[in-house]
């Protein structure tokens, strides 16, 4: 469910109609909706209502801090991968006690700013990683709360690029190191084993590999406390997928349920880390035609949005429903490739698309681009990142600003000031 909507033939976010925003904010741009990041959050949480639980949103599906502060507001906790990511989850507002670190490569100063901030956990996914920050912390006069993550060794059946519980992928320990590492980590002296992790992979479109993970992560469980460790977190991760084409994903609810009768009769809390099944639907990318072309048999639709603005389609063949802003009931279908303007053959938003015939100047809306859009853009071919909306019933707010061409340079200009230092003149001409 979400807010993007036909009225009179006329997209609009929640009640305001797309054309208003493009004519005030320009193309390409992201558009979201405050009401389908709320209503998709309290989705999640409540289908855990019935067990102890903190719902941590992954940060990396979206990390704008409007819509950080929004789910702070609302009571979320937060997934970080990054020593940015920790920065911008205090600078929007998420107390350090609902802020959970997961990541095969924390660096040295990373971690000792997670120390400083106080946050719950880190997920740990090494060894090495479990003596570094174990070190870090003593030094600091701290001991740092921590979840091991264990690699359950499941097949999440989805792309390869997202799949992470496998065996071969980088993530986490495997099962039979990770006895070992718990032990070691109850003799460290600046570490608290409190939970156990896992992630297995994203856009998940079956219940299955949950429940599969979910009983090798129980059973593994029950081995720590026949041990005498106890621990007071099951991080399940993230992963649930979303409806882009025809999918149908499990709803929350099915997982909860599975969940809550999974750990019945321990005193587990629970930590979810909801990305995409949060952020995917509450927002649209809104692109402008540019030129129509045929290459022989080939039509192309070129737009003004690119793969460096939504890399998704290159980069996973993902698929993002395209319609026109405006409907247009009576124009004859169009099969083409919907094109961005970058020089490179793999820019594309979709291939052989059938969409409406459609006009240089008209608007498409490129759907479920919440998730894993604006985060993942760049700047190649220098195009200015684009700017990003927040819609809220009848209100609007630019919550980042287009880049200029000044955003582009600004951090070379230093470099080209001084290139004489390498003994290359620096003046012009
Ligand atoms: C990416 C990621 C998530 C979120 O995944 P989604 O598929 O977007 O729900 C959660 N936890 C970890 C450790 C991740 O890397």
């Amino acid at each position: 469910m979400h807010h993007f909507h036909f009225h009179h033939g006329v997209l609009h976010a929640e009640d305001i109609p797309v054309p208003e925003l493009v004519a005030e904010y320009g193309t390409p741009l992201y558009i979201y909706s405050a009401s389908t990041w709320l209503r998709h959050y309290q989705a999640m949480d409540s289908a855990f209502a019935g067990v102890p639980h903190l719902t941590c949103y992954s940060v990396k599906a979206n990390s704008n801090l409007a819509i950080l502060r929004l789910l702070a507001q609302a009571g979320a906790g937060v997934d970080i991968v990054s020593g940015g990511e920790l920065f911008r989850a205090l600078r929007a507002g998420v107390p350090a006690e609902r802020i959970v670190y997961s990541g095969v490569g924390k660096k040295r100063h990373e971690i000792h700013e997670a120390l400083l901030a106080g946050i719950l956990l880190f997920n740990v996914e090494s060894v090495q990683e479990l003596e570094r920050i174990s070190e870090m912390a003593s030094s600091l006069g701290k001991t740092a709360r921590i979840s091991l993550r264990i690699n359950p060794d499941v097949d999440p059946k989805t792309h390869p690029y997202i799949s992470t519980g496998l065996r071969e992928n980088k993530f986490g320990l495997p099962m039979d190191e990770a006895l070992a590492a718990y032990t070691l980590a109850q003799k460290l002296p600046g570490v608290e084993p409190v939970g156990l992790d896992c992630h297995i992979g994203s856009q998940l479109t079956q219940l299955s590999p949950f429940i599969e993970a979910l009983d090798r992560l129980m059973d593994f469980y029950r081995q720590l406390v026949a041990r005498g460790i106890s621990l007071r977190y099951l991080d399940l991760g993230g992963g649930l997928g979303i409806t882009y084409n025809a999918e149908e994903p499990p709803h929350p609810t099915e997982l909860g349920a599975a969940v809550a009768q999974a750990v019945q009769g321990t005193d587990l809390t629970i930590i979810l880390e909801p990305g995409r099944v949060i952020a995917g639907n509450t927002g649209i990318l809104v692109t402008e035609v540019q030129y129509l072309k045929q290459n022989g048999e080939k039509h192309f639709v070129i737009v003004d949005a690119g793969m460096n603005d939504l890399v998704r389609p290159s980069l996973y063949g993902s698929y993002h429903r395209i319609a026109p802003v405006t409907e247009r009931p009576d124009a004859p279908p169009l099969v083409a490739d919907i094109v961005g303007p970058i020089c490179e053959s793999g820019d594309f938003l979709a291939k052989n698309r059938e969409i409406p015939m459609v006009a240089p100047g008209d608007l498409l809306a490129v759907f479920s681009a919440g998730a894993y859009g604006f985060v993942m853009s760049s700047q190649y071919n220098s195009r200015p990142r684009v700017a990003e909306v927040l819609v809220h019933e009848d209100k609007h707010l630019l919550i980042r600003r287009r880049e200029t061409y000044q955003d582009l340079v600004g951090p070379e200009e230093d470099g080209l000031a001084r290139l004489e230092e390498l003994g290359i003149p620096s003046t012009q001409g």
